[in-house]
């Protein structure tokens, strides 16, 4: 089977449009309504003639927010289990979160190739920003817009080069 990558982070961070973005298909429902979409979601995308899986993960939200951060995890985990790399969605716009941070620990210390997007970085001249996202631990960041299509191909090559 082709090599699978995953897509994790918090709800609302926009791992399903870029999900959608990368697969060019609406296989995984967006929208700012929690519990819209199902537990994963598992599509294809093509990446310099070569064929790659990935997995949307998080479709369910939790009700009750207490839960959330657990529900995050329980997903890194299986994702961590299933995938072989992992990239890490984060909102470029949004001050990090605790979750943020403790996925990020938890991913980067399983030693599996695990790339840090920073999305919603929909203008060139706030992309820079994407630069404060550092201090999460990873060496590289990529800034991408999933609702523009911003920064894909160079998150892509990544991933691709690590499968
Ligand atoms: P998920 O819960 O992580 O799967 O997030 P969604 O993909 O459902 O997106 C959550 C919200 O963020 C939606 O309102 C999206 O339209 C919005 N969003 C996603 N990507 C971007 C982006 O690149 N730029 C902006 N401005 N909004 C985005
Ligand atoms: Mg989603």
């Amino acid at each position: 089977a082709a090599p699978l990558f995953a897509i994790c982070g918090r709800p609302n961070v926009g791992k399903s449009t870029i999900f959608n973005r990368l697969t060019g298909t609406r296989r995984s429902i967006v929208g700012d309504e929690p519990g819209i979409t199902r537990d994963r979601i598992y599509g294809e995308v093509e990446f310099d003639g070569r064929l790659l899986r990935i997995v949307d993960t998080g479709g369910v939200v939790p009700d009750d927010e207490a839960l959330i951060p657990s529900e995050i995890f329980r997903q890194a985990r299986i994702a961590l289990e299933e995938a072989e790399a992992i990239v890490q969605v984060v909102d470029g716009r949004a001050e990090l979160t605790q979750p943020d941070i403790e996925l990020a620990r938890i991913l980067l210390k399983s030693g599996k190739p695990i790339f840090l997007a920073v999305n919603k970085m929909d203008t060139e001249k706030i992309s820079t920003d994407a630069e404060n996202f550092r201090q999460l631990g990873f060496k590289q960041v990529f800034p991408v817009s999933g609702e523009h299509g911003l920064g894909m191909g160079d998150l892509l090559e990544a991933v691709s080069a690590a499968l």
